[in-house]
């Protein structure tokens, strides 16, 4: 853990968090979030504005299930018990291969710290045993973890097939997705389904409310058909699921006043079955059942949000606040079945909103992992939504959302193609990343630094390389001046800042530093740079670049 780097200043800064850079560098005073609390309820938080909600005290280990019982402090399980869940190996104080491999993409903990964060319910490791037979690499899932992006595909009536759903998965996959969800409502759902499980390195999430109703009527749907349709798609390999069991009867007529009523598929589909046969939600009333198919597979809980907000007009309102209190319980119930348990979140807040939804959801869930969808801070940019709601994501993600469900810019319009994939997944993986930055989740900075001081020595070969996305970033660069050389289109040679501030010389700590770090105090070129053109060569691809560019203007 990297402890806070308070530097000497003249100014009364806020008390200070953990320190997001390995190495220290640069000059900032460090991460204003709480000091890191990895084993407590706060892990990494943001500082509570005046009435937050307290986190729960109370985590896994008070709803282990009856049968078992504490013994010196540790958990002894009914005679000729066999763990098969993460949750179980963790309160039996076992490191899983899972564990190990979670702990490989997390360097800033240790497998034994993601054993005890699962143990207290706050982490989860998406790991269905049939999809871990496949190419399944293991993440874990928590506020202690990095935040982790969830890319949305699946075919619908209208448009996609089973190829080009598993096509956009390796791209949700190249460009950072830590898993998705294949939500195919059209098409051959089990097909696409099997063919995503069998490519996947990522974990797999999906609501399987979708194909219980292919080819009947939701009024029809019945009990067998709920939990035969999830045991299907737990022996598949799918490794979470969503179920919409927190809309309860009670909580329909406070959505009534709404002014767009309720936008889950799976909230409002079971909202109608509801009133049709005046009883409450099946998935609620067959929770234990379907905890119970869960645990055999080790399949973790998404618990779904049916009453989620779907414009700013009708956030945190009663009726989300309601069905959240519900996913509190559900959680509860879960964890007594040892099963892995996330809560999902919404939707469209404005912005003022969000962390007091975070707060409020690490309450009543016991800091249950909290996986949001954006939220959208504004309801007038389709088209941008991709925007609007990665504005949101950051800031639930400070706030205390582990997982990110991005959103694209198709949003609201349209099915979602190969380049919204991307385009949603770059969104929300700055979403996530900045936000752990801020959380000064140790290291998460380097990259960042790295990349300051490939700009600082106007490196633009390692500055592309270090770039998320190099190939645009080379293509912008190349696009008005494609040569190497001590500036760039913006400015121009004669108004460069980084290049006269690289002349200043060592008067500016940071070029000094940078200059040392490069090589370059020794009066020559820096040893990383590697433009190729002197001053007189570079003052003359200006001018010829300025000429061609207002030849192209006056043509
Ligand atoms: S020309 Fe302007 S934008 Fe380009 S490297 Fe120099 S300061 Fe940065």
């Amino acid at each position: 853990m990297s402890e806070p780097t308070r530097r000497d200043s003249r100014f009364d800064l806020p008390p200070l968090g953990s320190d997001p850079s390995s190495g220290g560098e640069g000059t900032t005073p460090g991460s204003f979030a709480n000091p890191t609390d990895v084993g407590g309820p706060r892990a990494y938080s943001s500082p509570d504005t005046p009435g937050m909600p307290e986190p729960s005290r109370k985590t896994a280990w008070d709803f282990l299930p009856p049968s078992w019982r504490l013994e010196d402090g540790r958990c002894v399980p009914p005679q000729g018990f066999e763990p098969i869940t993460q949750l179980e190996h963790a309160r039996l104080g076992r490191i899983t291969p899972e564990m190990r491999r979670a702990a490989e993409g997390e360097p800033h903990l240790s497998a034994e710290q993601i054993r005890d964060e699962v143990a207290v319910g706050r982490m989860v490791i998406t790991a269905n045993r049939v999809h871990l037979e496949h190419r399944l690499q293991p993440i874990c899932i928590g506020r202690a973890a990095r935040t982790k992006v969830n890319a949305n595909m699946g075919a619908s009536p209208v448009s996609s097939g089973t190829a080009a759903e598993v096509e956009k998965l390796r791209w949700a996959e190249r460009w950072g997705a830590d898993t998705a969800m294949d939500l195919s409502t059209g098409g051959d759902l089990d097909a696409t389904r099997e063919a995503v499980i069998a490519s996947s390195r990522i974990p797999i999430g999906t609501v399987p409310i979708y194909s219980m109703i292919i080819g009947r009527r939701i009024e029809d749907l019945d009990e067998r058909a709920i939990l035969d349709g999830i045991e299907h798609q737990a022996k598949q390999g799918v490794d979470y699921m969503t179920v919409h069991a927190g809309v309860l009867r009670e909580h329909l007529p406070l959505a009534r006043r709404r002014l767009i009523g309720i936008v889950s598929r799976g909230g409002s589909l079971l909202a109608k079955w509801m009133l049709h046969h005046g009883k409450q939600n099946p998935m609620y009333t067959l929770w234990d059942d379907i905890c119970e198919i869960m645990r055999r597979y080790d399949v973790t809980f998404s618990i779904g949000d049916g009453l989620r907000p779907g414009g700013l007009a009708d956030a945190t309102d009663d009726a989300q606040l309601a069905e959240l209190e519900t996913l509190g319980e559900l959680t509860e119930r879960a964890w007594r079945h040892g099963v892995q348990v996330m809560v999902e979140g919404p939707g469209h807040i404005p912005f003022d909103q969000i962390e007091y939804n975070m707060k409020l959801e690490r309450k009543l869930c016991h800091g249950a992992p909290f996986y949001v969808l954006g939220p959208l801070v504004t309801d007038i940019f389709p088209g941008y939504d991709h925007i609007t709601s990665c504005i949101g994501a950051t800031a639930a993600a400070y706030h205390g959302a582990s997982m990110l469900c991005y959103v694209t810019p198709k949003e609201h319009l349209g099915l979602p193609k190969k380049d919204d994939v991307k385009q949603g997944c770059v969104a929300y993986k700055i979403a996530a990343h900045a936000a752990d930055v801020a959380l000064g989740i140790a290291g998460t900075r380097d990259l960042d630094d790295e990349l300051t001081k490939a700009r600082a020595a106007l490196n633009w070969q390692k500055h592309f390389e270090l770039a998320f996305d190099s190939d645009l970033a080379r293509a912008y660069h190349d696009e008005d001046l494609d040569v190497d050389t001590d500036f760039c289109a913006m400015c121009g040679h004669d108004w460069c800042a980084v290049r006269i501030s690289k002349e200043i010389g060592e008067s500016h700590q940071l070029a000094g530093k940078t200059r040392r770090e490069m090589g370059s105090d020794q009066g020559h070129k820096a040893n990383c740079h590697s433009d190729y053109a002197d001053a007189e060569e570079a003052q003359h691809l200006q001018e010829e670049a300025t000429e061609e560019s207002h030849a192209s203007t006056d043509s």
